[in-house]
């Protein structure tokens, strides 16, 4: 049987972009490599993931399965007491168990018509996406790139203490010197802990939690179960994202550092693009390299965004943890996102009765790509001459959509909701990070 896509990786970007393949009319075939043995970790979606299943078309199959909902987060990030950040209903986000998480993914995938296999097919189709994660069967030919970020190892295991633990529903991160930890609730007795290390410290676990506080109080009489589990946890990404017919999709792509907790949210994002570059491709081969171009770009921009969001996390803890471990991931912005005057733009907004933006006169169309449906279209959008050439996207904000809307509304708010109701959710830091660097950048002003 020849099949339009052979997808490489049952994990959540995998079953994701073979299954909207399928739904889109394709054969597909998803290359699977069932575990030895199922590893329990859990893992924490924050409310932001909800867009990603939106877009996938999994949000009612996922609330249905019955995860546990994340609360929320308390975080000892260079200080002595908890910055505790609850979600306001109705946002929530999920603690999975990831075994769960991936199977039901799987099951739908299957339920839609995929072909499930365990080793690749004999023949092979126009487009082979790499959704093998860090393996990353094909992104290792030539795609992927050497980060230069320092090595980081996960190592983690499973605690209980009959009675429960402390902190239930919230996901909790300590700051320590040479690290930071990580819990996030498996049932009401359990939690999954890890602590990311640098790499070539030497490994040992309990020890490294003994010199945290607020962790170290919280598992006092709590015992392991199962076995302490260590991986890679560096981030890294590509330099090109496709090519030959290949697409590297989710953690094949890039690894985010774990401490962003978008993880999960980027590989499904990035499966979907992937699903509608393909689809558009498939559909019309005129179409093919704008389409495969503008995933790559999205790609590229979503891993900037976030290391960028890591580093300015990690450099609050090195302003108070004089250790190398935070130093050395604390890297300063590019001068691009660190403008002067970026903070008097935040206090303008903030103090400010009502906003009222103009759009700079140089502000031009021009045809880009954008998705329409599950295709790549070219259609007129805003662009600004004072921002790079094809800069789509700030913190995740799409430029030229805040553009379009920055003239209709004088609340702060009303913007913010105008903008998040027709697209990719994003929090409040991050879109008025972005709109702080459309005013320091003269795309927009406030009068
Ligand atoms: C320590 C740690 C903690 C994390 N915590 C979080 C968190 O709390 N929240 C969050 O959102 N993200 C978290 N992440 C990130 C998250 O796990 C990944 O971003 C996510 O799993 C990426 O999905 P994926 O489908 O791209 O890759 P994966 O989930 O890695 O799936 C890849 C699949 O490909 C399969 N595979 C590999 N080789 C082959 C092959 N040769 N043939 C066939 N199949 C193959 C694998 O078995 C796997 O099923 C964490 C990561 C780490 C390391």
């Amino acid at each position: 049987m020849g099949y339009d896509a052979i997808v490489i990786g049952a994990g959540p970007a995998g079953t994701t972009a073979s299954r909207l393949l399928a739904e889109w009319g394709h054969r597909v075939a998803l290359v699977h490599r069932p575990k030895a043995r199922p590893v329990n970790v859990a893992e924490s979606l924050p409310p932001s993931v909800r867009t990603a299943f939106h877009l996938a078309g999994i949000q009612e199959q996922v609330d249905g399965a019955g995860f546990a909902r994340s609360a929320g987060n308390a975080a000892w990030w260079g200080t002595a007491e908890p910055r505790v950040e609850t979600y306001p209903p109705p946002r929530w986000g999920y603690h999975v168990r990831r075994a769960d998480f991936d199977r039901l993914l799987c099951d739908l995938a299957v339920a839609r018509g995929v072909c499930l296999l365990e080793s690749a097919p004999p023949a092979s189709a126009p487009f082979v996406l790499d959704c093998s994660g860090r393996t990353g069967v094909l992104a290792r030919r030539g795609f992927r790139r050497t980060s230069g970020y320092p090595r980081t190892m996960a190592i983690g295991a499973v605690w209980r203490k009959p009675g429960g633990l402390p902190y239930a529903g919230l996901t909790l991160v300590e700051a320590f010197s040479g690290g930071w930890a990580w819990s996030v609730p498996v049932d009401e007795d359990r939690r999954y802990v890890s602590v990311m290390i640098d790499a070539r410290r030497a490994a040992d676990y309990r020890a490294q939690l003994a010199t945290t506080e607020a962790f170290r109080k919280m598992l006092d009489g709590a015992v392991i179960e199962g076995n302490i589990r260590a991986c890679d946890a560096t981030p890294y990404t590509c330099s090109r994202f496709a090519g030959s017919g290949i697409l590297v999709v989710g953690d094949a792509a890039s690894f985010l550092d774990p401490l962003s907790s978008f993880g999960v949210k980027k590989a499904i994002t990035s499966a979907w693009m992937a699903a509608v570059a393909v689809h558009t491709a498939l559909k019309d081969g005129s179409r093919a390299p704008l389409a495969i171009a503008y995933f790559e770009e999205r790609e590229r921009q979503a891993y900037e965004d976030a290391r960028r969001h890591t580093a300015r996390y990690c450099g609050q803890v090195a302003e108070t943890l004089p250790h190398p471990f935070w130093s050395r991931r604390a890297s300063s912005e590019p001068g691009f996102y660190a403008p002067a005057g970026l903070t008097a733009q935040l206090e303008l907004l903030r103090t400010a009765a009502e906003i009222r933006l103009r759009r700079s006169e140089q502000i031009g169309v021009e045809k880009r790509p954008a998705v329409e449906g599950n295709e790549v279209v070219e259609r007129p959008k805003l662009v600004a001459p004072q921002l790079p050439p094809g800069l789509e996207f700030v913190n995740g904000v799409e430029i030229s959509r805040l553009l379009e809307l920055s003239e209709r509304h004088t609340q702060l708010p009303d913007l913010w909701r105008a903008y998040n109701s027709g697209n990719e959710e994003v929090d409040l830091p991050n879109f008025l990070g972005a709109l702080c660097l459309l005013l320091a950048k003269d795309v927009l002003t406030l009068r």
